[in-house]
């Protein structure tokens, strides 16, 4: 451990008092850096999953994060007006060098954790299931690692502890205060937790990987009856279970989904008052999400997209159901593409650098997230960690049985610390 921090101080170009400087200091590798900083990325992910917090709410999360990151080294900071609660850190090696960026996301959800997980949320009716702890977590300890061999490296890195990736605002905000524009990042990245992934499995595939989202409502009226007479009115209840059916049957039947993949779905209705069992109420209301690699709304040039192909369904069956339909449409994420280039670059020395599974198979998921926003601009990667191992991390994101094995918290720091290097193209000792 002595020798260790010999050769980290000597690495940052430190003076370590009353310590001859040794020729035979040996110099950090990546391993022995990832487990000096392990208990830090274990505090941390531990404190930030007890405490979480919604997003543009994470103001313990921020308070955290900058106390670490301020604990390290790092003195340049740049606040964000429109996403406050953000931390964003500048490593400027000094030395010429591409300039890129590592983000991970600071936001919890709306979620009850059981009793039997270890450890826990402490504030009833919020968690972090969708593991943006881990990651936070994942990219101190990179920072803390690139921090203690700023010597062997090249350029700037920017990391953007991000918040509010789950509600609407978080990189959208960053990117339209011209963040990372003016800090002329060329190149970012993130990783994101994979459930039934092994702890030391990696993933990332050129183009793009995650769906776009869009939110919809859907209002129906109708005429009221007696529930004993639905022939005198438009029986809205039944006639919203019909669309909502069609609905969520449309892509398999009205889009070729092995080259136009959609999936739509309803989370939620409400029809009917529980005080009025006997009566067929006007008005009932869906609401959902669609996701997509495509532009869901119409567009001058296409009068078959998704949204076209659902207003004309709605059409149809709303005449024949005796109701009316108001049908709204709310942009969401766009898709999330990794960009070739980077991808042809990176990819490669990665998987030369990685010593577990280093998976490259075209990956497209239905899923969605705001580092999309992002990728529309600079050029991006994506990666999957692997959290599952033993009982841990069996169960996917956004379910209150989500956990990350504490495994994999290191690889994901270990991940970020690669990709930093070799995106800026640096030499290291970390080998
Ligand atoms: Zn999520
Ligand atoms: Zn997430």
């Amino acid at each position: 451990m002595r020798l260790l921090l010999v050769a980290a101080a000597l690495a940052i170009g430190a003076v370590v008092t009353g310590e001859p400087t040794s020729a035979a200091a040996v110099p950090p590798t990546l391993e022995s850096e990832v487990r000096r900083v392990r208990p830090l990325i274990e505090a941390t992910y531990r404190s930030i999953h007890e405490h979480p917090e919604l997003g543009k709410q994470e103001t313990a999360t921020h308070a955290l994060l900058l106390a670490a990151m301020q604990k390290i080294g790092y003195t340049q900071f740049v606040e964000s007006t429109l996403a406050p609660t953000a931390v964003i850190a500048v490593l400027d090696t000094k030395r010429p060098g591409p300039v890129i960026a590592l983000r991970a996301e600071m936001d919890a959800r709306p979620d009850t954790e059981p009793a039997s997980h270890s450890p826990r949320s402490l504030i009833a009716g919020r968690m972090h299931s969708c593991g943006h702890d881990a990651h936070a977590a994942m990219l101190l300890g990179a920072a803390d690692i690139l921090w203690n061999n700023q010597s062997s490296l090249t350029g700037k890195i920017v990391f953007v502890f991000q918040p509010a990736e789950e509600t609407p605002g978080g990189a959208d905000d960053i990117l339209k205060e011209d963040i990372l524009g003016r800090l002329g990042v060329r190149a970012i990245f993130a990783q994101h937790s994979v459930a039934n992934m092994p702890v030391g499995t990696v993933s990332v595939s050129p183009g793009p990987t995650l769906a776009g989202s869009n939110t919809f409502k859907l209002v129906v009226e109708g005429k009221d009856s007696h529930a004993a007479q639905p022939s005198d009115g438009s029986d809205v209840p039944a006639a919203l279970a019909t669309l909502v059916r069609g609905l969520v049957d449309l892509p398999a039947r009205r889009l070729d989904i092995s080259n136009r993949p959609a999936i739509i779905s309803v989370t939620y209705m409400h029809v009917g008052d529980t005080t009025a069992l006997s009566k067929l109420q006007s008005t009932g209301t869906a609401w959902g999400t669609i996701r997509a690699f495509e532009d869901v709304a119409p567009t001058p040039r296409s009068d078959s997209s998704i949204s076209t192909l659902i207003e004309q369904y709605l059409a149809g069956a709303a005449a024949s159901l005796r109701v009316t339909t108001n049908w709204s449409l709310r942009k969401g994420s766009p898709v999330t593409r990794n960009d070739q280039d980077l991808f042809d670059r990176i990819a490669p020395p990665l998987r030369g650098s990685w010593p577990g599974r280093f998976d490259t198979a075209p990956y497209k998921g239905m899923f969605s997230e705001d580092f999309a926003y992002y990728t529309q601009s600079i050029p991006a990667l994506y990666f999957g960690v692997g959290v599952m191992r033993d009982t841990l991390g069996t169960v996917g994101v956004h379910s209150s049985r989500f956990t990350v094995h504490p495994a994999a918290l290191g690889e994901g720091a270990r991940l970020m610390v690669l990709v930093a290097e070799l995106a800026t193209a640096g030499t290291t000792q970390l080998r």
